[in-house]
């Protein structure tokens, strides 16, 4: 078994928390030992974080420099794509050509964000002051703790890091316990690209063990994560104490609502990949799907066709579509789920079990479940699941569909299938979800904001303005002449 290191002030350490096992939610083997980080590599982490931020090479190099070593970086991933994608697959059981191609695109946003670090510009103010230049300059903040969730752990380190590192700002990754392999065969990356020691930290671990001494570091000016709703706020109310800023990626309950006047066929697949897709474990996952009533019996028998369809199986084989759970207590979690939309009067209509397959009984399996006859009232309307669970409910009108689509405490995407563009439009005005997708699904790039309304979350990634998101500005202020106002008071 390949055992890993730390990756901290740019080498390769051992814990004196020794390791803990990868698992391969597949077949349920280990296959590699990830190291235990305690509090003490943290400190480690984020003091040499700190001092590349504020001494060596790091802050005297030009952004065009931060730029070109950015864009190497990502050369470096896409070069490395298949066996990144490979390792993910192993960890989190998410299809072997999904991770592939998230792998293939993970570069673009080393190249875009290297390509912004010196395009960010301040402005020359008008003043009413007499003699007086008056400028801003955007700094970067300093040291970022960025922490990514088990499901696609290097695209949403890309999404956290490109930024951040483009900005200037140093940083330590803390991948999750599930995941943790591939974020430490990316340090190796970051290694061979030639990035000063301290500017990236890659350290593992257990989040309940070393989280709090991460996000609650005094020199830690910004924490950045995306996970679970109940680790968000614990994060937000511990850098809160310290005044950091916090970017948050949380969950969603996002609806995929069809209109009457909707391709059904293309509504229908488009709503069983959202709700299926990576097993339901995506913040995004549609996995509530808004039906009108006038067209209700035909989507509902193409949407049962079609999932009772999708091949279910190993990870790895092309022809698969729908995955293993990553972990264990995350199946539990999902059917637990499965049992409370049963109490709760829900009918399941596909599924609701685990496959009877030899081949996959010591994978973490979850057949793929619809459940029909569902109000927004119901907790399989209301919380997320994170797994292969539909919650399928009726509208009859426009004003209908936006009232159950909003009734959430999440706010994160939204789909809407129709071919009347006057009507998408203003649905996709008035959803509060942070990303509206129409007559598509689950599109995300590294051009686009990307971000939660309510309870999914607080900033935005990806997209321009993501840069500022890890930078401050400062006001400076030069007088040119020889004012004689009164210096002690205010001008
Ligand atoms: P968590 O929120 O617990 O984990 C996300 C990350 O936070 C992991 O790296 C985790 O480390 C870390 N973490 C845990 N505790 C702390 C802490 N006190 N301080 C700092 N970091 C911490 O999510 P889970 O993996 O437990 O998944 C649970 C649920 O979260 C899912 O069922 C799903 O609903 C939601 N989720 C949402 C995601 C999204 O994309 N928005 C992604 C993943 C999960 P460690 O793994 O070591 O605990």
């Amino acid at each position: 078994m390949r055992r890993y290191q730390l990756y901290i002030d740019g080498q390769w350490l051992d814990s004196a928390g020794g390791w803990f096992d990868a698992v391969n939610p597949f077949d349920g083997a280990a296959w590699a030992l990830i190291p235990r980080g305690t509090t003490d590599d943290v400190e480690r982490a984020v003091s040499a974080a700190r001092r590349a931020f504020e001494s060596g090479d790091w802050p005297t190099l030009t952004p065009t420099a931060r730029g070109a070593l950015l864009r190497k970086l990502g050369d470096l991933i896409a070069a490395d794509a298949a066996r990144l994608a490979e390792i993910e697959t192993r960890d989190n059981g998410k299809l072997y050509v999904e991770m592939h191609k998230q792998l293939a695109y993970v570069p673009q946003w080393f190249h875009y964000f290297g390509g912004l670090a010196d395009k960010i510009e301040g402005a020359v103010f008008p003043t009413d002051k007499a003699d007086t230049l008056n400028y801003s300059r955007h700094e970067p903040l300093g040291v970022v703790a960025a922490i990514t969730a088990w499901n696609s752990p290097l695209l949403l380190a890309a999404y956290k890091l490109a930024p951040a590192l483009a900005a200037g700002n140093t940083v330590v990754l803390k991948p999750s316990e599930h995941a943790s392999a591939s974020s430490l065969e990316f340090a190796r990356l970051v290694e061979q690209a030639g990035f000063p020691p301290g500017v990236v930290n890659v350290i593992t671990g257990f989040g309940s063990e070393i989280g709090d001494a991460l996000t609650g570091h005094p020199d830690v000016r910004k924490v950045t994560f995306t996970g679970s709703e109940g680790t968000g706020r614990h994060i937000n109310e511990v850098a809160a104490a310290d005044f950091k800023r916090v970017t948050l990626e949380l969950g969603g309950k996002s609806p995929n609502i069809v209109f009457e006047d909707a391709d059904l066929e293309q509504a229908a697949t488009g709503a069983v990949a959202a709700f299926l897709a990576a097993s339901g474990q995506t913040c995004v996952a549609g996995s509530r799907l808004l039906i009108q009533d006038s067209v209700y019996d035909e989507v509902i028998e193409r949407v049962l066709s079609i999932a009772a369809g999708v091949r279910v199986g190993d990870p790895m084989s092309p022809e698969c579509q729908v995955g293993p759970i990553a972990t264990q207590p995350q199946l539990e979690k999902v059917k637990r789920y499965i049992d409370i939309a049963r109490d709760e009067g829900a009918h399941c209509a596909l599924g609701g079990g685990v496959p009877e397959r030899p081949e996959l009984a010591r994978g973490w399996f979850v057949e793929p479940t619809i459940f029909t006859g569902v109000t927004s009232a119901m907790r399989i309307a209301q919380e997320e699941v994170f797994g292969p669970v539909l919650a399928v409910l009726r509208f009859s009108t426009d004003e209908d569909a936006i009232r159950i689509a909003n009734d959430v405490r999440y706010g994160l995407a939204a789909g809407i299938w129709t071919r009347n563009i006057p009507r998408a439009i203003n649905l996709a005005n008035r959803l509060q979800a942070g990303t509206v997708w129409i007559n598509t699904y689950r599109m995300v790039s590294y051009m686009t904001p990307f971000g939660g309304f309510k309870a999914s979350g607080i900033g935005r990634e990806n997209g321009a303005d993501a840069i500022k998101e890890f930078m401050q500005v400062k006001s400076i202020w030069l007088n040119t002449g020889q004012s004689t106002s009164n210096p002690f008071v205010i001008r």
